[in-house]
Order: structure tokens, then sequence, then C-alpha cells
């Protein structure tokens, strides 16, 4: 077991990414707070977890919202005794995301203030608590699109992924010397709900898709196991890394037939 003894809270963890690194994390033996703002589902990923004779409970918290962010830290603290990984993987992907000239104010704002805040109040109020456990990892989902541009646009989305990856270098940086590892993890194109509701004709699917070398999207789970090695000690060098898993996509010029 990889996180044995380990608490781990993940944001956004009730779908998607987030939802199966719970319950991955939770199997490989970390005490797992479930944060989301969706609590039906929320509540159901820790029941799963307890079902799986895992320890699991669900915060509801707007990772927005800083005050709701230093509860679900302190909830971690009471309830499993500290907290050693932090996964700040909780965004959103608007519909009206569009290029610099139709995409609204408010659009960009909101991204914002989930992809790019949340990251920050999720360290401001997990770092503390971190160091009061001796340390551990931080996890934070950027994305591929931090790398690439697209002509499919979602101005937004794409720059607070680039924040994102930014935050994460000097989070590193700051705290190499405390036995804190801040590390950023970079999906692909994946079958969840956030980019399927984005995709949503095959046209649009297929535009993505022929530009990925291996040909389909990347599932959750996948994503999970790679954040799994970030969370525990087998990555135990790694701080300040941009981990791409991507199915290829950011390395490709030409995609085979
Ligand atoms: P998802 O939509 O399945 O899961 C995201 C979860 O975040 C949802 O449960 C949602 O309720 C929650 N959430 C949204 N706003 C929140 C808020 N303000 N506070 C707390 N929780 C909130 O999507 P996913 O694909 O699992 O996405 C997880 C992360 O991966 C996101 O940061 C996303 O940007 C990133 N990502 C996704 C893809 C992709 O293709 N799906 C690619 C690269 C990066």
């Amino acid at each position: 077991m990889r996180l044995q003894g380990k608490v781990a809270l993940i944001t956004g963890a009730a779908s998607g990414i987030g939802r199966e690194s719970a319950l991955l994390f939770a199997q490989e033996g970390a005490k797992v707070v479930v944060v989301d703002v969706v609590d039906e589902a929320g509540e159901a990923a820790a029941a799963a977890i307890r079902a799986n004779g895992g320890e699991a409970i669900y915060v509801r918290a707007d990772v927005a919202n800083a005050a709701a962010c230093e509860n679900m830290i302190r909830v971690a603290e009471e309830r499993f005794g500290g907290l050693h990984i932090l996964f700040n993987n909780a965004g959103i992907m608007h519909s009206d995301d569009d290029n610099a000239m139709s995409t609204s104010e408010a659009v960009w704002d909101l991204t914002f203030a989930i992809n790019v805040k949340g990251v920050f109040f999720g360290c401001k109020y997990g770092i503390p608590a971190l160091l009061r456990s001796g340390g551990g990892a931080i996890i934070n989902t950027a994305s591929f699109v931090a790398h690439l541009g697209a002509a499919t646009p979602q101005l937004a989305y794409t720059a607070s992924k680039g924040a994102v990856l930014a935050m994460t270098r000097e989070l590193a940086i700051i705290h190499a010397r405390q036995n804190i590892r801040v590390n950023a993890l970079c999906p692909g194109p994946l079958r969840t709900e956030l980019l399927m509701k984005f995709l949503n004709t095959e046209e649009k699917k297929q535009r993505r898709l022929v530009h990925i070398p291996m040909g389909r999207f990347g599932e959750a789970q996948e994503m999970a196991k790679a954040a799994l090695f970030l969370a525990s000690d087998e990555s135990s060098y790694m701080t300040g890394s941009e981990f791409l898993v991507d199915g290829g996509i950011s390395s490709a010029y030409v995609t085979p037939e």
C-alpha cells in the first residue's frame, strides 16, 4: 500500500479525475477527504470508499470561497489527525469560454475564481496543515492546454491552467526544503463529463481526436494512477514538475493515420 497512514484531501472529488483518485488513494491506504459542491455525488464517492473498507468523509466546499477552504482543511485535521496529500483538482471549463472577443468578463472571472484562486486557497490553508504533519505532497491539476494553443479556443480556461503551472513552480521552490513537494498533473483530453459536455457533437469530438497520437480520449482512472505516483514517495525527487499524461498529444506534429 503506497499511501498507508496518509490523509489525502481531494477537491472536485465527486466526479472524473478526483473521484477516481479518491477511490484509488483509499485503496492504497489513505484516509480521504472528498471535497466538492455536488453533495449527492460527493457523499456517494465517500460512501463507495467506506463500502470497500476504506475511510472517507465528504465535505462541501466551493474552492473559490476562502472560508469554505479553511473549513475543509480544519475538518481533515480534526477528523483524521493531519494532512499529507493535498490534491487541488477542482476545475471548470465554461461552455461560453471562447476567443478574446466573445468571452465575457463574467466567464473569465468565474473560471479564474475556481481554477486559479481555488488552487491558491487550497494551498493558503492546506500548506500550514501539511507543515504541522511534517510535510507532504501537493498536486495541482493543470492541463496540456497550458502547453499548446488550439484554434478551437477556450481562452479563460487555457490562461487559468497556465497560471496553475506558474503557481506550482513557485510553490515548489518556496517549500522545497520543508519536505513539501508540489507538482502539476497535466492531463490530455479525457472522456470525462467536463470535456464531453464541451465537445457535445461527434464532429467536435473528431476534431480533437485527430490530434491525439493514441487515437482516443484518456480515462479518469489513468489520471488517478498518475496522481497516485505524484502523491506517493515513488516521486520523492520530483518537485515543480509538469507531469504530462496526454496520449502523446504534446509531442505530435503529424499523427498516425
Ligand atoms: P469533472 O467535471 O468530471 O470533475 C470536476 C469536479 O469539480 C466536479 O465534481 C465539480 O462538481 C467540481 N467542482 C467544480 N467547481 C467546483 C468548485 N467551485 N468547488 C469545488 N468543486 C468544484 O472534470 P474532470 O475532467 O475530472 O476535471 C478535473 C480537473 O482536470 C479539472 O481541473 C480540469 O480542468 C482538469 N482537466 C480535465 C481535462 C479533461 O479533458 N477532462 C483535461 C485536462 C485537465
